[in-house]
């Protein structure tokens, strides 16, 4: 996975204003990447300067244990900071676009379950969610907050001091990673495994499906904070383009797609969906980037 290097160009308020005009009175679809979610402390590991770690590949957590065991130790600590993160304006402002009509649909790569906790409704969630667990044998799926009950009591000692380390990266690690006990599936004894998509597989045809008919019946595609790095993404927009629907791309950095953008708008996600709802005739009730408490329906980790 390459960096992006970072963009010279910068948007400017014309810019949003062909965005307004091309917009306006049009049904949106919109697809979502992590640059929307980082305005809620979920860092971007694809965005300007970010150095990639080799993710794991399904094949190695399927056939190992004790990758399996490494994985579940480092997403157990990864959770808890998703469990904390609050959706953003960005988030609401595209809720309440849902609300008014707008917005017909949202997918969306990102696995914070953020969308949803901001209370829109029609979202394809393409690469999974952190917000549940699924048996690989029989296919039950748990709740993500009782599975991270159980490994917590499972595993008392990793918060002692000590434990966890922080990596050059950023990132947490459990320092003694051998001792971490990952429960099994508590009707079969199958392996469990987050649900989402892991580096190597492929999005589930039918969420794939679900995502094109999102973007046929909709008049315009809105991408949001992905620099489109994964095929999926870049399927999703060969289709509205296809369909001859403008596509308006906002993320800091280029995308593989800016060339088939009708406007691309090199600015953050979060400013400028909040200015976009209400241009389009949405009022985003926020409090404050990253600083509100939910709508009704939102899933408190
Ligand atoms: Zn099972």
């Amino acid at each position: 996975m390459e960096t992006m290097p970072p963009s010279d160009e910068h948007s400017t308020a014309a810019d949003l204003d062909r965005v307004v005009e091309l917009l306006a009175g049009k049904r949106i679809a919109v697809l979502s990447g992590a640059g929307l979610s980082t305005d809620s402390g979920i860092p971007d590991y694809r965005g300007e300067g970010r150095v990639v770690r080799k993710p794991m590949t399904f094949q190695e957590f399927r056939s190992d244990p004790a990758k399996r065991q490494r994985y579940w130790a480092g997403s157990h600590l990864g959770w808890r900071t998703f469990a904390a993160a609050v959706p953003n304006d960005g988030h609401r402002a595209l809720a309440e676009l849902e609300r008014e009509g707008i917005v017909t649909g949202v997918i969306t790569q990102n696995v914070d379950g953020l969308h949803l906790r901001s209370g829109s409704r029609r979202v394809v969630e393409i690469h999974g969610s952190m917000d549940r667990a699924v048996c690989l044998t029989c296919g039950q799926v748990f709740s993500r907050s009782d599975l991270a009950a159980t490994l917590d009591r499972a595993n008392p000692w990793i918060d002692e001091p000590g434990s966890v380390q922080l990596q050059p990266d950023g990132d947490v690690e459990i320092t003694d990673v051998e001792r971490f006990v990952v429960p099994d599936c508590s009707v079969c004894g199958g392996v469990l495994k987050p649900d989402v998509v892991f580096f190597g597989e492929f999005v589930p045809a039918e969420k794939f499906r679900e995502s094109v008919s999102i973007v046929a019946d909709a008049d315009a595609l809105l991408v949001v904070g992905s620099s489109l790095t994964v095929n999926s993404g870049v399927r999703l927009v060969d289709h509205a383009v296809r369909r001859k629907h403008p596509v308006v791309i906002v993320n800091r950095g280029t995308t593989r797609s800016d060339r088939r953008a009708a406007v691309k708008l090199d600015a953050g996600t979060t400013e400028t969906l909040v200015a976009l709802a209400s241009r389009l005739g949405a009022v985003v009730a926020g409090t404050g980037t990253g600083t509100g408490t939910g709508e009704p329906g939102m899933i408190v980790g």
